[in-house]
């Protein structure tokens, strides 16, 4: 990578940033379409939140991604959102369009994007979500228009209940809280939308009995998790989270270049680290 006077930059706002993967990913598909970007992690301290956003239209950067704790706190700091973002109530990239900064959320398109290149199609399928925080929010949004039935499960009353009444707003279809899961015969579909299975010890998002061989599932944590090896051992079609990972990454850096990149070679570059 040559850094030169017309090099744009990309980034990530986090805290911590030490963790993302992004850098390896972002710089790898400028370099293999020879675009003159480049991709830095910025640790972004809360109280400097506001700065660090004014900072994006002072130093002519392009865009920047923005993750824990920002996604949230970021919205009030932008020019505009977009609508789906504004469902969500997180915003994860930032463009910065001739100086005016537009928020968007990529997640949610990313997940349904990792669903079809798996050869997943949700339409005449029952789907159950586990979670209902922010990551739950942006794949509900999609899940909402064109599944049979979305079914959420949620652990805070209050939390489940808002996200409900805000997909029955927008969604096509009947749209389900579950307050337990006795059992998966219904949904074709089961999606970890938890953190459950990030730490070794963590409990599975759901009971191991209940899972059947017919049932897809799916996890979004980026790395794979327990609940996926046994899925797949018990013969289930499996969608780990780092083709989420990747996709939310591939729609954000099209929105800063107005190119598709190429997603093998960030897949390459993920699987690396
Ligand atoms: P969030 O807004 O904090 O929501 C987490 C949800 O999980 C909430 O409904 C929360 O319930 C529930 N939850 C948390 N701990 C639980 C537990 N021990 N048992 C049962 N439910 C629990 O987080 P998020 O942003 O939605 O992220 C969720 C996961 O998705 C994270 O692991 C994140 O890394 C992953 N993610 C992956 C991608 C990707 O690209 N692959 C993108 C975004 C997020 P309460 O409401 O009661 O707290």
């Amino acid at each position: 990578m040559q850094i030169n006077g017309k090099t744009n930059i990309t980034g990530i706002f986090g805290y911590p940033v030490e963790h993302t993967l992004s850098p390896q990913m972002h710089n790898a598909a400028f370099k293999a379409l020879n675009l003159n970007y480049c991709y830095v992690p910025f640790l972004v301290h809360p109280d400097f939140l506001e700065i660090a956003v004014k900072s994006i239209r002072a130093l002519n950067i392009k865009g920047v991604n923005i993750t824990i704790p920002h996604k949230e706190k970021v919205i009030p700091l932008l020019d505009e959102i977009s609508e789906e973002a504004s469902f969500i109530g997180a915003v994860n990239t930032i463009l910065n369009q001739d100086g005016k900064l537009i928020g968007y959320n990529t997640d949610g398109r990313g997940f349904m994007y990792s669903l079809a290149e798996n050869g997943i199609s949700i339409k005449g399928k029952n789907v159950l979500i586990i979670g209902a925080g922010g990551a739950a929010r942006s794949i509900s949004y999609y899940l909402s228009q064109d599944a049979k039935m979305v079914y959420i499960n949620g652990r805070t009353k209050e939390r489940l209940e808002k996200l409900i009444v805000d997909l029955k707003r927008i969604g096509k279809i009947n749209i389900l809280p579950v307050d337990k899961i006795f059992s998966l015969d219904e949904y074709h579909i089961i999606i970890n939308a938890t953190p459950l299975g990030l730490k070794e010890d963590d409990p599975l998002p759901v009971e191991e009995s209940l899972l059947k061989e017919d049932h897809i599932i799916c996890d979004i944590i980026y790395k794979r998790t327990k609940f996926i090896d046994i899925a797949q051992k018990k013969g289930c079609k499996v969608v780990d989270g780092t083709g989420m990972l990747i996709w939310q990454g591939a729609l954000a850096f099209e929105l800063w270049t107005g190119k598709k990149p190429d997603v093998q070679i960030m897949r390459m570059a993920l699987t690396r680290e």
